[in-house]
């Protein structure tokens, strides 16, 4: 599905997202033939670039190989230009409306034709002001307008109600797009499908049948002087209250009416409504410390010496249904830990007491979404050969090795192309932004209120020392006893 012209304006060009993200997925969308020629892309912000700095910042992060890319380079390049401007100013953003239809002129668009898309890569200090100058100044009229906004939307639910009432007087619902980058990624549109698109799976997906659903999201690395930031953020409002949550909706949401945007935003509010907000009890929070040469997190000279801030967490979510009664869902995300992966792992219950394989290894079902997608179910095999002795194997799915020519595109080019053909399916609407905050904000307001000390854990590590024992008090198995590798080793 092809999408109509459009002017394409960055404002906070020169940053951090616009420069990683934004600019390397519009080129990508180009170079696979997504993005119409009539496409005109315009950087805004108050730096003062020359053309030849606008360049260097907007193509660091791009991959150029071949000839063919340094022909689409080409052509990308002359299809973009940069306005310098205040954010505050009338005056500025009068230029660059100005600069937007004289584009619109010299490519002959038509009334209908004129569609404007407002991407905000900007800090969230400066972003309904910047909201108001576009939409007092450079608001189309003779075509559409779309505003892409980026995370943090808020910080609890009422900075968040606040926000989405500011921005409601400028733009309506239909015109913005709040990105929630997860939504984007290739393992986490699958869900879906796996879902609902595979019959055998639908019994399978309930109480029934699933002991407990574990969503981790784990990152080597530590806040790195960039910690003032993350400090009023925490790691719950960073990841969890968001991405992770995303996910978890996707996973535990019923069925959807239609696979059209509103029936399956339907969907995923309908569960979030059913979710208890999570307590202080069904948390384990905890903060790096140094460890092996690496700086504990208090040691960032960007953050307070007294901070609380987790640097990691494990929530847990019960869903007040039938289809959910009793199944844990333990979302787990941290800092600085001991390696770099989000998963969704499913755990099944165990075979029954007194049945022919009592005290079987349970089964698992795990979607990886990072690095490097695959879906793995983890079962139970006669172990081959003369042996009768059970053993744990797999069913593998690798992308890597079984979509050999296939390209997995970054969330952010297919976010920014869903964008352009309207399609608001893998974005959050603002009733799911209000129902994701409600079940966070106490929690949250209560660690700030009551100063909870987040427990240590060493750079590097799995999390604090207390993290096992809580999980498996919410029924999670790991079975040291039977032998599991990967991969599989051949069998004597
Ligand atoms: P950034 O680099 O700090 O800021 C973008 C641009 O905004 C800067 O180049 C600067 O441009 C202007 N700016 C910065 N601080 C400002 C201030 N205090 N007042 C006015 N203008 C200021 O931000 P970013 O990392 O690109 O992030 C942009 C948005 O995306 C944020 O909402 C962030 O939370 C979100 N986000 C970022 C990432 C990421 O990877 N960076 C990932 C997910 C979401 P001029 O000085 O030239 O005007
Ligand atoms: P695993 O790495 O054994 O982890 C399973 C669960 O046990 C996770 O929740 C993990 O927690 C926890 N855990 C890990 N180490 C622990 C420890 N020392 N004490 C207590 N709990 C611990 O995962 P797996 O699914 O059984 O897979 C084993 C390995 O095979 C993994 O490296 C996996 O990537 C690989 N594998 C790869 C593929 C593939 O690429 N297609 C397929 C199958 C398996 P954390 O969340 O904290 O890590």
């Amino acid at each position: 599905q092809m999408h109509g012209a459009a002017t394409i304006i960055v404002l906070g060009a020169s940053g951090d997202l616009a420069g990683k993200k934004t600019y390397p997925a519009l080129f990508n969308l180009y170079r696979t033939g997504f993005l119409p020629k009539d496409t005109h892309i315009i950087g805004y912000a108050r730096s003062n670039l020359s053309r030849d700095d606008y360049v260097k910042r907007i193509t660091a992060h791009l991959k150029i190989q071949s000839d063919s890319d340094k022909q689409y380079l080409k052509e990308f390049l002359n299809m973009t230009d940069y306005t310098e401007g205040q954010y505050d100013q009338d005056e500025s953003w009068k230029k660059l409306c100005k600069d937007v239809s004289a584009w619109e002129e010299k490519r002959g668009l038509q009334k209908g034709q004129k569609n404007r898309l407002f991407y905000m890569a900007l800090p969230p200090s400066v972003f309904l002001t910047v909201a108001t100058g576009l939409r007092k100044n450079v608001y189309g009229t003779e075509g559409h307008n779309r505003i892409v906004v980026e995370k943090p939307f808020g910080k609890d639910l009422e900075s968040s109600t606040q926000l989405a009432k500011d921005l409601g007087q400028l733009f309506t619902e239909e015109e913005i797009y709040r990105i929630d980058h997860y939504l984007g990624k290739e393992m986490v549109k699958n869900i879906m499908t796996l879902r609902f698109a595979n019959m055998f799976l639908g019994p399978m997906w309930s109480a029934e049948s699933i002991d407990n659903v574990q969503i981790t999201l784990k990152e080597p690395f530590g806040t790195e002087g960039r910690g003032g930031y993350f400090d009023e953020f925490n790691i719950i409002r960073d990841v969890m209250q968001n991405h992770l949550l995303q996910v978890f909706s996707l996973v535990a949401m019923e069925k959807p009416a239609g696979t059209d945007p509103e029936s399956i935003r339907d969907s995923k509010v309908k569960l979030l409504r059913h979710v208890k907000p999570i307590t202080l009890n069904d948390s384990l929070l905890g903060q790096y410390i140094a460890s092996n040469g690496k700086p504990g997190y208090k040691d960032d000279d960007t953050v307070p010496k007294d901070s609380i801030c987790p640097t990691f967490a494990t929530l847990v979510l019960w869903v007040e249904n039938e289809r959910w009664k009793k199944v844990p869902f333990i979302l787990k995300a941290g800092k600085a830990l001991d390696n770099q992966k989000v998963e969704i792992r499913i755990q099944f219950k165990e075979t029954p007491k007194g049945s022919l394989y009592e005290g079987a290894v349970r089964n698992e079902l795990v979607l990886r979404v990072q690095p490097g997608e695959a879906i793995y179910f983890k079962f139970n095999n006669k172990n081959p050969g003369l042996s009768n002795k059970s053993i744990t194997t797999d069913l593998d799915l690798t992308y890597a090795d079984r979509y050999k020519d296939m390209r997995v595109p970054d969330a952010y080019e297919c976010l920014i192309l869903d964008v352009l053909r309207g399609d608001h399916s893998h974005f959050v609407r603002d009733d799911e932004l209000d129902a994701a905050w409600r079940i966070f904000t106490p929690l949250l307001h209560t660690i700030d209120r009551d100063r909870v000390q987040p427990k240590p854990y060493p750079y590097g590590s799995r999390g604090p020392k207390e993290l096992d024992k809580f999980v498996e008090g919410y029924g999670v198995v790991r079975r040291a006893d039977v032998p599991y590798q990967w991969p599989v080793q051949s069998v004597a």
